[in-house]
């Protein structure tokens, strides 16, 4: 069995076919989604999921992609956290490849996120891109490894991994794993421990190998896990075990 530790099932590609994206699931043997948020407008939407179906999970924050004129409170994040389908805070972090200028206020909501993470005793799910150096800094300067989390999509070298990993977070494969120029990522797939390994999708986005190019859907993390396999030279088994026991362990908090 699998788990997809990152998807967008409330976004409109997505949550039209619900019904035929969760079939997709149980035919591929992946057990268990992560509804991940991008603002709080959409919340709802994600909690919906969440609470409609026993095998998907939510979280709540706000992407550092989107500009705001109202940025979130920590205790309005703490306070929609309190949901018990509501396993962790994000998608948070730095982005400074989408969006470039004076990103003072990217920094601020970062750290907003990393203290009510804190607050309410959950993992973060930290996106990071262009940015690793002031990710890592700002994750030891608020003392995000109190909860920990994961680092969501990796595409950073094996330095920053393991600097993640030293901090107390898991990384997180997506399709981008499975692309044949991706040499770093898969050196970081090989040389990492196995107990700080997720798997996701990130649909609608980044579809692996062989569906490279069309909506992406967590039916596909199984081609993540495959090339997790290979690299390690272990067996889809183990990895699905393994990957599913992490995110178990992280997000529900049980030890089996
Ligand atoms: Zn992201
Ligand atoms: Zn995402």
């Amino acid at each position: 069995m699998f788990i997809d530790s990152h998807c967008h099932l409330n976004f409109p590609d997505l949550a039209k076919d619900i019904d035929a994206i969760l079939a997709n699931m149980r035919a591929n043997e992946v057990s268990h989604a992560l509804c991940i948020s991008v603002d709080l407008a959409t919340f709802p939407q994600v909690l919906e999921l969440a609470e409609r179906h026993d095998n998907l999970y939510a979280t709540v924050g706000v992407h550092p992609d989107y500009e705001l004129e109202t940025e979130p409170a920590p205790t309005e994040l703490v306070q929609l956290a309190q949901h018990p389908k509501v396993v962790a805070i994000g998608e948070t972090g730095l982005d400074y490849y989408r969006l470039t200028g004076n990103l003072d206020w990217q920094r601020d909501r970062f750290r907003t996120h990393i203290r009510a993470a804190r607050e309410c005793a959950k993992p973060l799910i930290i996106h990071t891109r262009s940015a690793a150096a002031d990710t890592l800094r700002i994750m030891s300067e608020e003392d995000a490894g109190k909860v920990g989390g994961v680092m969501h999509c990796f595409t950073e070298n094996l330095e920053v991994a393991q600097a993640a990993i030293g901090l107390g977070f898991h990384i997180s494969f997506s399709g981008i794993l499975t692309f044949k120029n991706a040499t770093l990522i898969k050196e970081v797939a090989r040389s990492i421990p196995l107990d700080k390994i997720l798997i996701e999708t990130d649909s609608p986005y980044l579809a692996p190998t062989p569906f490279r190019g069309k909506t992406n859907q967590p039916a596909y993390v199984k081609h993540v896990a495959e090339e997790i396999a290979r690299l390690r030279n272990i067996t889809l088994d183990e990895v699905g075990e393994a990957t599913s026991r992490n995110f178990r362990r992280l997000f529900l908090k049980q030890q089996q």
